[in-house]
């Protein structure tokens, strides 16, 4: 049975010795395996993983290789396993940690910087300047669950007590899983400047983060929050979390409805979310002067941008990455008060053995799948109808 030198486990919460887990074979190819289960070292914990979403990053990930970087390189045929959006229970402690209990329920973010460099002294943990330093004789103890590290497609994962938050009973292990997608909007809006409330803010693309980003934005009290895409089904949803209005960019011009919404100025905030090769030229268009854009998706080639109009009128654009400034612990709170109901965003659940039949639903939005989530615990975990 597991019982490393040090680390503190409980007769209440037996943990095996090993544990089924995917890994990444070539581009695209998953293959279930047995690992041997983590062992926590200080300032770390063993989360027993009971649910785990799948994120378009995931997919980016599985099929080219970057952001995820194993061993300063691709991660491919490393044994590496993927997988960042999980939640699940502390059944073991590292040494020292009397922050968090066996049995207590967590939710994670996944990035844990490394302490010591420029960027994490300064709080900013997910611009970490050691990312991916974690192996051999380069190890400065960063880590990024599911990108530098092994992640949550797995039963056991190891986490720094730092990436931690607890959750309440009455939080489904499913709507645990969104709490690091709403805390990638709440990053977005903190690094715009956080104080939205009464200020119009643009979300573009309805995926995940988009419809969190619309239940945010609200949230926080922004007015109004405008929601562009291209599915009228993801619309509808980003109505129920909160939007005040929403704009198919199929069937008008988004940047001329945006700004007919706003008295003909554009709004003060953007934040882009769907990618698209034209997203930052629409989203510079649709904001006021002196407005700002925040970027939390991206295109798979460059694309041109119209830097004279940024310039002329003191457009400010932000690149974000993850979910830093603990924006994690604030979107929880607003979740357990129930500010918002970011089941909406989930429609379809697997068992974990079922990972990939799960990941093609989200990849192919098979029967308009948004957030699919796979559970690694109970019988057959079924699929849920999508609300
Ligand atoms: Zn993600
Ligand atoms: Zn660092």
């Amino acid at each position: 049975m597991y019982a490393p030198t040090g680390v503190k486990t409980s007769p209440d919460m037996a943990v095996p010795d090993t544990m089924r887990a995917w890994v990444l074979g070539d581009p695209g190819e998953l293959k279930l395996t047995t690992k041997p289960v983590p062992v926590p070292k200080r300032a770390e914990v063993l989360v027993r993983i009971d649910a785990v979403a799948i994120c378009a990053t995931d997919l980016e990930i599985i099929w080219h290789g970057p952001p995820a970087s194993i061993q300063g390189g691709m991660p491919f045929n490393k044994n590496w396993t993927p997988g960042h959006e999980y939640m699940g229970t502390v059944a073991a402690l590292g040494p020292g940690v009397d922050e968090y209990t066996i049995g207590q329920r967590v939710t994670v973010e996944i990035h844990a910087g490394c302490g010591q460099c420029k960027r994490c002294r300064a709080g900013m943990y997910t611009s970490c300047h050691n990312y991916g330093l974690n192996y051999g004789d380069v190890d400065k103890g960063h880590r990024a669950n599911g990108f530098t590290t092994d992640g949550g497609f797995c039963e056991y994962q190891i986490n720094n007590i730092n990436t931690l938050v607890a959750i309440p009973d009455a939080m489904s292990d499913e709507e645990a899983t969104l709490v690091v997608t709403a805390g990638t909007a709440m990053y977005g809006l903190t690094e715009l400047g956080g104080l939205v409330a009464g200020e119009s803010v643009v979300v573009t693309g309805p995926g995940p983060i988009g419809l969190l980003g619309v239940a945010v934005a609200k949230a926080l009290g922004a007015q109004p929050v405008i929601l562009t895409g291209t599915r009228d089904n993801r619309l509808k949803i980003g109505l129920e979390l909160g939007a005040d209005y929403v704009i198919n960019a199929r069937q008008e011009n988004a940047v001329e409805a945006v700004r007919k919404l706003n008295g003909g100025k554009g709004v003060d905030y953007v934040v882009e979310c769907s990618g698209a090769p034209n997203a930052v030229n629409e989203a510079i268009r649709m904001v006021n002067r002196g407005g700002k854009v925040c970027l939390a998706a991206f295109p798979h080639e460059e694309v041109p941008v119209d830097v004279a109009h940024i310039v002329r009128n003191n457009i400010y654009l932000y690149g974000i990455r993850g979910e830093g400034k603990s924006a994690t612990h604030r979107a929880e709170a607003f979740m357990s008060q129930k500010r918002f109901d970011a089941t909406k965003v989930h429609t379809h659940t697997f068992p974990l053995e079922d990972l990939p039949t799960a990941i093609k639903y989200a990849r192919e939005r098979i029967d308009d799948a948004i957030k699919v989530v796979v559970k690694t615990r109970g019988s057959a975990a079924q699929r849920v109808a999508a609300e």
